[in-house]
C-alpha cells in the first residue's frame, strides 16, 4: 500500500541523509479521507496521525481510539481559544501553537484537565499575511515566553513553506531556530517535499495525499446533481 512506500522513501531519505533509521516520525495525514483509508492504515499498524480542524477530529478519532488506544494523534491546524479544551481532551500533540494567548489558555487548561500535550510552536517562515504562525524574528522570545514563564511542554517547531517558493531556505530556517533554542523536535514536509525535508533536519513529516490517495473533493450540493 502507499503507507507502506511512503515508510519506505522516509527510511531511504534517512539513510541518504546520514541519519540514523526511525529518526523520523511520520503523521499520516487524514484530514477529509474516507473512514476506510484511516481504518486500513490503523488495521496495517501505523499509530501517528495527524488532523487540521477539532470537529473533524472530534467526529471520527474518539470512536477509534476505543479501538486502538496506542495511536498518537497531532493537531496540525490553527485553533480558536473556544476549541481548546476539546483540543487539549483529544490530541496528544498540538503543532500550531503560534500566539500568546493561545499559550496562556493552553496551560490553564492543561492544568485543569491534568493531560498536557505536547506542543509545537507554528513559526510562518516566509511572513505571509494570510498563514498561521509567529514570524522567524519573534521566535525566540515567544520559546522563551513559552517554556520559562508559561511552563508549557514545547518539544519543537513547525511550518508550512509558501506554496509557491522553493521549501529547503524554508526548512533550513526552521531547523536553525529550533537548534538555537536547544528544541529537538522539528516538524516539516509534506507529501510533495518531504525528503527534502528531512535532508535538512525533519524529524516529523506530516504527509497526507501521499499516504491515503487525493482527499476527495468537498460535495457542493447543488440541485442539479441531485437529479437523475
Ligand atoms: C493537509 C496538511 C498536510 C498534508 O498535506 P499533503 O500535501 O496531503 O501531504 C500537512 N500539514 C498540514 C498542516 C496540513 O494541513
Amino acid at each position: 500500500m502507499a503507507l507502506t512506500e511512503v515508510l519506505e522513501r522516509i527510511r531511504r531519505a534517512e539513510t541518504e541523509a546520514g541519519r540514523p533509521s526511525e529518526s523520523v516520525n511520520l503523521v499520516a495525514v487524514s484530514k477529509q479521507q474516507p473512514i476506510e483509508r484511516v481504518r486500513a492504515a490503523l488495521e496495517s499498524g501505523h499509530r501517528r496521525f495527524g488532523e487540521n480542524r477539532v470537529q473533524e477530529a472530534q467526529s471520527k478519532w474518539p470512536a477509534l481510539r476505543a479501538e486502538f488506544s496506542d495511536l498518537t494523534l497531532h493537531l496540525l491546524g490553527p485553533l480558536q481559544t473556544n476549541k481548546v479544551k476539546a483540543a487539549v481532551t483529544l490530541f496528544d500533540v498540538i503543532e500550531s501553537v503560534d500566539r500568546d494567548r493561545l499559550a496562556v489558555k493552553l496551560a490553564e487548561e492543561s492544568q485543569a484537565q491534568g493531560r498536557a500535550p505536547s506542543l509545537f510552536i507554528q513559526v510562518n517562515t516566509g511572513e505571509e499575511a494570510q498563514k498561521a504562525g509567529i514570524s522567524p524574528a519573534e521566535t525566540d522570545a515567544f520559546v522563551n515566553q513559552c517554556l520559562r514563564v508559561y511552563d508549557l511542554p514545547i518539544i519543537g517547531l513547525m511550518a508550512i513553506p509558501p506554496a509557491d517558493e522553493p521549501p529547503a531556505p524554508h526548512f533550513a530556517l526552521l531547523a536553525k531556530l529550533a537548534d538555537r533554542n536547544g528544541l529537538s523536535q522539528v516538524s516539516m514536509g509534506m507529501s510533495a517535499d518531504f525528503e527534502i525535508a528531512i535532508s535538512l533536519g525533519a524529524t516529523s513529516v506530516r504527509v497526507g495525499s501521499a499516504v491515503f490517495g487525493a482527499r476527495p473533493k468537498v460535495e457542493t450540493a447543488s440541485p442539479a446533481e441531485n437529479e437523475p
